[in-house]
């Protein structure tokens, strides 16, 4: 199984590149973004717990978003491998992945992280918010709130991939196909 935790900041290109990755490793998607903003949208319970967090651009509680990433990777059967998009975002998410993976007997292959410094993700994320009909992408105030989130609770795994030898750190900045280049070539 090749299974990759696609990792960065918001607003990194962590979904426009999970696109190209599954269709050319025929992989299967799992972002913790997209299945909370799902519940949101079918108003579920869990939907309405994440979005009291969402909207103030915080972490969604460790346990709840473990337990709801288990869930949606047992749901999906026969694949290749995964794509881990926004997940995991701390020290214990990646504690639980490894852990899970362990009892299904594959494990992480590689953790690439995208790099883009705060300024251009800022503007990045305000411009997509035009587009993308989502609140957290339009308020400078929680995008820097989401920033800041990923720089004191999401980056210091790096470190923790790092110490396994599957950290490969990926310039975000350039064409989506140059950025895919070399993402690839981290891959193979
Ligand atoms: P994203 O679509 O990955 O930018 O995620 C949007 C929001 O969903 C984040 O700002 C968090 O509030 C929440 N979220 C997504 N993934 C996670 C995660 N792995 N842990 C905690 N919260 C998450």
């Amino acid at each position: 199984m090749l299974n990759i935790v696609l990792f960065g900041p918001p607003g990194a290109g962590k979904g426009t590149q999970s696109e190209n990755l599954i269709k050319h490793y025929n992989l299967s998607h799992l972002s913790t973004g997209d299945i909370f903003r799902a519940n949101i949208k079918g108003g579920t319970e869990l939907g309405l717990l994440a979005k009291s967090y969402m909207d103030k651009g915080e972490l969604v509680p460790d346990e709840i978003t473990i337990k709801m990433l288990e869930s949606e990777f047992d749901k999906i059967k026969d694949s290749k491998g995964f794509i881990f998009d926004g997940f995991p975002r701390t020290e214990a998410q990646a504690d639980a992945l490894d852990k899970f993976l362990e009892s299904k007997g594959t494990s992480i292959t590689k953790m690439l992280a995208l790099e883009v410094d705060d300024e251009e993700l800022m503007k990045r994320l305000l411009e997509r918010g035009k587009s993308s009909g989502r609140s957290d992408d339009q308020n400078p105030e929680i995008i820097r709130n989401r920033i800041n989130e990923y720089n004191s609770k999401t980056a210091p795994l790096k470190n923790y991939y790092s110490k396994q030898h599957k950290f490969t750190s990926i310039d975000g900045v350039g064409t989506i196909e140059e950025i895919f280049e070399d993402l690839k070539r981290a891959l193979n």
